[in-house]
């Protein structure tokens, strides 16, 4: 047996607990957690039914910690977890799962399949069976700090950019100020944008900010990958950040995994409470409207509907917030059908936009998302995560359906009313 063979099921072997055990023991085979996952439904394919994709985990459960899986693995008659495996479910763990939670929300036992599929990503990056665009991305984010090997002069350019077309100041490293905003990679380098509209929104608001320069990157490429140890090293980062310059709040951006990684998962990864709170831009926003802060002028007459990101809606519970911005602004909004907690992922989740090789399931899955704006026929679409803005962007172009995709934060931004 290969070292790193012997590494992934020693992996796989640390993940099974009694929540692993009693979810394996009580899954009754009824397939309905096939029909809520999209790809499944776009392609037929019962190899990616969601609870088929946890098999290198399921076969360690019953072989290492069943009574009839350890008498049949002493005859020699289990089946083996082996390279042949971890490699056949490489293209089923890491390209068909976008870790988007569907299916946990409809099994009727309970099982939380996404965390399973989690699980066993931990054993497979550790046998060296990960995606080569997502070891490459969680590499670069472990030594430069950025999955898209984003460094610091690359966002003082774009800071330097936005504060001389706009005159306002981008402030970094504020000691004390009431937030500190983390940006994806992505946000830094397709979407400046955000950044600008921040600024504007919290100049308009009345508020203090800062950006930190030794963390302030909101993705988290080990919680993607799958290996704990990393998720967690970069969850302290912030963490650290946050301690030095006194923030209150720390704000995940227009990033759908960040948001789990820092809120849910961070103190969990860490092991201590944080001293500071984590919001979502989306929640500061809506706090923002709450007190009185938020003032949009003019009316959106557009009719625009809004794509909930999965680990900000589904995952995180950030549903009611951006539809009370929305209503600030749009005339006429509508829900997509299947919306809010189980609305469909667009498909470039938990990895997979990172993987060139899922380039074309992803593709193919967003029949889900087309069938989902043909049945509303509108003139816009918003989301509050710039990994899906991208998909979208994408999956809009192969469909031939033209249409803008909005981020909510900027759209806010533009909207708002003169101080
Ligand atoms: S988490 Fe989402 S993509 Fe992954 S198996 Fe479940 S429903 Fe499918
Ligand atoms: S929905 Fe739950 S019980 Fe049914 S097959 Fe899937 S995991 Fe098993």
């Amino acid at each position: 047996m290969s070292a790193s063979l012997k590494k992934g099921i020693s992996a796989l072997k640390e993940q099974v607990d009694s929540t692993v055990a009693s979810f394996f023991s009580s899954c009754v085979h009824c397939g309905m957690c096939a029909e809520a996952c999209l790809f499944y439904t776009e392609t037929g394919d019962p190899e990616r039914t969601p609870i088929n994709k946890t098999e290198p985990l399921r076969r360690i459960w019953f072989s290492e910690y069943t009574l009839v899986g350890r008498l049949l693995k002493m005859l020699g008659l289990a089946k083996a977890v082996d390279e042949q495996l971890l490699s056949d479910w490489e293209t089923l763990v890491y390209d068909s799962c976008t870790l988007c939670g569907r299916c946990s929300m409809v099994c009727p036992v309970g099982i939380d399949i996404t965390d399973m599929i989690r699980k066993t990503r931990e054993g497979m990056a550790a046998a060296g069976h990960a995606p080569n665009g997502l070891i490459s991305a969680t590499q670069r984010a472990v030594t430069i700090g950025s999955p898209m090997g984003v460094k610091l002069p690359a966002l003082q350019a774009q800071i330097g950019h936005i504060e001389k077309d706009t005159g306002m100041t981008i402030p970094l490293d504020v000691e004390g100020a009431e937030y500190m905003l983390l940006l994806s990679s992505m946000e830094i380098m397709n979407f400046p944008e955000f950044i600008e509209a921040v600024a504007k929104i919290f100049k308009h608001a009345g508020v203090s900010w800062t950006i930190s320069s030794e963390a302030f990157e909101a993705t988290n490429s080990g919680i993607q990958i799958g290996v704990s140890d990393i998720a967690a090293e970069l969850v302290q980062r912030t963490v650290d950040a946050a301690e030095k310059l006194k923030v209150k709040t720390v704000i995940s951006p227009e990033c759908g995994h960040a948001y789990m990684a820092i809120r849910w998962d961070g103190p969990n990864l860490i092991g201590k409470p944080f001293n500071f709170k984590v919001r979502h831009i989306l929640e500061v926003l809506d706090e923002f409207r709450k007190d009185g802060r938020l003032k949009l002028s003019g009316k959106e007459v557009q009719k625009l509907t809004y794509h909930d990101p999965c680990q900000i809606a589904r995952r995180g519970g950030v549903i009611e917030e951006p539809r009370n911005l929305i209503n600030m602004f749009a005339d006429d909004f509508v829900e997509m059908p299947d919306t809010g907690k189980m609305n469909w992922c667009c498909g470039a989740g938990g990895g997979v936009s990172s993987n060139e090789r899922a380039d074309e399931i992803r593709l193919q899955v967003f029949q889900r998302k087309k069938d989902q704006l043909d049945a509303i026929h509108v003139d816009g679409i918003i989301s509050a995560c710039s990994n899906c803005r991208i998909h979208l962007e994408d999956g809009l172009e192969e469909y031939h359906m033209d249409m803008p995709v909005l981020s909510l934060t900027e759209t806010i931004a533009e909207q708002l009313e003169e101080n």
